[in-house]
């Protein structure tokens, strides 16, 4: 099968080596088919974009020589497409106006000790379009501010497989109602994530484990609008060095490496550390995959070849810097003999 897959980063600040991975993961999977490995900036939260973080991306996958074949598609720009699916869920009933006003929600939760979920047994009590008479709809639609909810069945088990984890099944009724537009008209990212997964014909959904726990919401969406799944691939969390959790930048400097790939304000890149592009990927590659025999330096079209997703592990990698050393150095002894063998 010739995959599409898309990075799909959000420009909330610069590419960590944990989005690199994803990215990498990405590009292989496609490139190994012959595919198309493709850039979305997942860009709809305003509030949260940072100035220079989709440069930082780009320019980061520039250097590593990820190069994508199509994109960046950005998401601001697709705001039409999104009006038209969820329209196309209003109208199946699918989904809903909730016009509930923060203090309403907050008072909810308080209630119900932080318990709160908006679900189907909850939204019969909160002000939506389900509960007020077609007529208050339609003037507090005029009024504006409202949102717009998803329907998640009830009772419903949910099935999707991972080719990392293998089969996994949730259960709907710990799933919110959660919201795909927002009172300011765009999208929320489960919403436009799935409608353009659809739309740019995506084969497999390659992205870190925290998103694990949207996807029921996203098979949801996928049968509210008939459409079959892609691939999905959740992948292992890169962890600090020392001790537990994900790997951050405080962790990062604390032992003395780069955690992105080009340097972002203060903060040196692996470029500007002195690995080689090449290196870098080939450690990254190792950190969540191994290859089958003993080999360990892989150039990139090497590790196109070499790839198999079936050898994806599901624990978490941590980072060693010492192995992460060792690994540039054989890409850099490479590049010095070519070097030499130039100059001779
Ligand atoms: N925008 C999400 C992120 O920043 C994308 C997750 C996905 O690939 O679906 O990681």
């Amino acid at each position: 099968m010739i995959e599409r897959a898309r990075f799909a980063p959000s420009p909330t600040g610069p590419l960590h080596i944990g989005g690199v991975r994803t990215a990498l993961f990405n590009y292989l999977i496609a490139k190994k088919s012959g595919g198309k490995f493709i850039l979305r900036i997942e860009d709809t939260d305003s509030k949260r974009t940072v100035a220079g973080a989709e440069d930082h991306i780009k320019d980061s996958l520039k250097w590593l020589g990820l190069n994508i074949d199509e994109g960046p598609i950005k998401q601001s720009e697709r705001r039409i497409l999104y009006k038209k699916r969820v329209d196309e869920l209003l109208k199946k009933g699918l989904a809903y106006y909730a016009f509930d006003s923060s203090a309403e929600l907050e008072r909810a939760r308080k209630e119900s000790n932080g318990e709160f979920k908006y679900n189907h047994e909850a939204r019969k009590n909160m002000i939506n379009s389900f509960t007020v008479s077609e007529e208050e709809a339609r003037s507090r639609i005029e009024r504006g501010g409202y949102v717009i909810r998803m329907v998640v069945p009830e009772k419903k088990t949910i099935l999707v497989n991972d080719e990392i984890r293998g089969p996994l099944s949730f259960n709907s009724d710990e799933i919110e109602d959660k919201v795909i537009m927002k009172s300011d008209g765009m999208p929320t990212y489960h919403f436009a994530n799935v409608v353009d997964d659809h739309d740019m014909k995506i084969t497999s959904v390659v992205r870190g484990e925290e998103w694990l726990s949207s996807l029921p919401s996203h098979v949801t969406l996928y049968n509210h609008f008939g459409w079959s799944l892609p691939k999905f691939y959740h992948l292992p969390l890169i962890l600090k060095s020392t001790g537990q959790g994900k790997l951050s930048k405080r962790d990062a400097e604390e032992q003395g490496h780069p955690v992105f790939a080009v340097q972002w304000e203060e903060s040196k890149g692996f470029k500007e550390s002195g690995y080689t592009p090449e290196g870098i990927l080939n450690y990254l590659a190792l950190l969540g995959w191994k290859g089958k025999g003993d080999d360990e330096k892989y150039s990139l079209n090497e590790l196109v070849k070499k790839f198999d997703s079936k050898d994806i592990n599901k624990s978490s990698a941590r980072f060693d810097l010492k192995k992460a050393v060792w690994i540039n150095h054989l890409h850099l002894r490479d590049f010095s003999s070519k070097k030499n063998s130039l100059i001779m």
